[in-house]
Parts: C-alpha cells; sequence; structure tokens
C-alpha cells in the first residue's frame, strides 16, 4: 500500500524521461502516486524504479493509443495528467520554419496534449476529482523572438487549459497551466550566457522547482485553483526588467 500526500492516486506524465516531466514524475513518486512514465527514450525510463513504462512517441496518434492502453489495463483509473512533453525546436525566424517543423510542433505540443485531454478528462469528471497540468511556457503568455512556432503551440495550450476548466470545474476537477521561464534542462543548455541578465532572479530555475508547484497544483487541497496560467520564471514577466 502506497503511503504519502497521494496515496491511492494514479498519474501519466508525458516527458518523463528528463528534464523537468522526469522532476515532476519523481515528484509525484515521492508522494505515493502510481506513475505511468511516456516519452521516446526507453533507456531513460527504464530508470525509474516502480513506474510504468510505456515508451512512445506522444506526436503518433497511434503509438499514443497504445501507451493510453497500457496505462488503463494497468491502472484502471487515472487521477492526474501532466502534459510535459514538448519539442522544443531551434530557434529561427518565421520564413526558416518549414511545413515539416510546424507540423512537429502542432503534433506534439499541442494535439497529443488534446488527445489525452480528450481521453482522461471524462474519466476524471466520472471520478468527481482530477488535476490536469499543462505544462506552457511564458511563451504561452508573452511572444519570443525566433520561437513564433513553439511561443504559438504554447498560447494554445494555455486556451485549451481556459476552457477545458469551465467544462471541468462543476466536477471536481482542475486544468491549470504551468507557465515556466528559463530552467536549467538540455531544452534551455548553453544559453545562460545569453539569457541570465533578462532574468530579474539572475538565475535559472531548476526542474525540481518546477515539480514542487506541479505538485501543490495536484493536491487535493487546490482545488479551487482551476483555469489557472500560473508562471514559475524569476520574474521574467513580471514587468520591464530595468537591467
Ligand atoms: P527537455 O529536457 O528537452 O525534455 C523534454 C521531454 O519531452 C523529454 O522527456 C522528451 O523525451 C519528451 N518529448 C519530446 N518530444 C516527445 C515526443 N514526440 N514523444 C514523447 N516524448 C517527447 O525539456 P524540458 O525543459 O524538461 O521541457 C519540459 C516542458 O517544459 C516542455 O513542455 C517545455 O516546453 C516546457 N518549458 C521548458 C522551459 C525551460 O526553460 N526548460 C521553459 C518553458 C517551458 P524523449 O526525447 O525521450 O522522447
Amino acid at each position: 500500500m502506497e503511503r504519502g500526500e497521494f496515496a491511492g492516486l494514479s498519474a501519466v506524465v508525458t516527458g518523463a524521461s528528463r528534464g523537468i516531466g522526469r522532476a515532476i514524475a519523481l515528484r509525484l513518486q515521492a508522494g505515493g502516486v502510481r506513475v505511468a512514465v511516456l516519452a521516446r527514450d526507453k533507456k531513460a525510463l527504464s530508470e525509474f524504479r516502480r513506474a510504468l513504462v510505456c515508451p512512445c512517441d506522444v506526436a503518433d496518434p497511434a503509438q499514443l493509443s497504445e501507451a493510453i492502453a497500457k496505462v488503463d489495463q494497468a491502472f484502471g483509473q487515472v487521477h492526474l495528467l501532466v502534459n510535459n512533453a514538448a519539442f522544443g525546436g531551434p530557434l529561427h525566424d518565421l520564413e526558416s520554419t518549414d511545413d515539416a517543423e510546424w507540423a512537429r510542433y502542432l503534433a506534439t505540443n499541442v494535439t497529443a496534449p488534446f488527445q489525452l485531454c480528450r481521453h482522461y478528462l471524462p474519466m476524471m469528471k466520472k471520478q468527481s476529482f482530477g488535476r490536469i497540468v499543462n505544462v506552457s511556457s511564458v511563451l504561452g503568455l508573452a511572444g519570443g523572438l525566433q520561437s513564433a512556432a513553439y511561443a504559438a503551440t504554447k498560447h494554445a495550450l494555455v486556451g485549451l487549459t481556459r476552457s477545458l476548466a469551465l467544462e471541468a470545474a462543476p466536477f471536481g476537477v482542475t486544468v491549470n497551466a504551468l507557465c515556466p521561464g528559463f530552467i536549467d534542462t538540455t531544452m534551455t543548455r548553453g544559453r545562460q550566457d545569453e539569457a541570465l541578465a533578462a532574468i530579474p532572479a539572475r538565475r535559472f530555475g531548476s526542474p525540481e522547482e518546477v515539480a514542487e508547484f506541479a505538485a501543490m497544483l495536484c493536491r487535493r487541497e487546490s482545488g479551487y485553483i482551476n483555469g489557472a496560467a500560473v508562471t514559475i520564471d524569476g520574474a521574467l514577466l513580471a514587468g520591464l526588467n530595468p537591467a
């Protein structure tokens, strides 16, 4: 029998092979959650102890359906869904973003979370309890140079979050978006020099700090936080940076 603040709950965490997703999966496990971890890197996923390992490309609907079927067979019920997997892509201007790259952004960052929400929200409504955390970005709330496609998908995720919260709220289910600023992961590696001056906190955040915030949103006591798009960014979006 699992013990901890989340004892008895099951979760699906996408993009759990490294970075923020891995930290969230570990944090939920530490609280007693049975966690299913989804990502393409099977070897990295197999390093989890006790997790249900579901290697898949979430951008491929057939693979995603297979992973969902595996989770549902093993867990029966899912209470927490963390849509974290995303394609970060290279920074470049709009004219350098070809259709294949745009399609990859949409499939990974928007369609996969949409499909997972469409599958699990009805289950959560029936259970009269559920928590969906969509990992968006500060680029889900503001634009970014050389980031048009990425920012468009992260804005879409915020729109999905807010709209689903309206459907979910009467049933005791919350849907929130987490909007990290610069977090120290492979997605931002090599960008410290260029970015630090813009961050009022003068440091990157850690995956563990984001995981703690995600866990807070998953708590039963957080039931009145719904439809929010909350930043965790060292004050990056708080206002014009005087530096
Ligand atoms: P990361 O270290 O690059 O990790 C990305 C994760 O997503 C990996 O586990 C990767 O696993 C998974 N993933 C990517 N494409 C996938 C696919 N097609 N199918 C399945 N899994 C896939 O990035 P991160 O920084 O932890 O980012 C996590 C989330 O935070 C993303 O939504 C990102 O947009 C958001 N975010 C990050 C920052 C930041 O500064 N780091 C800032 C704002 C928002 P595999 O490669 O094994 O598939």
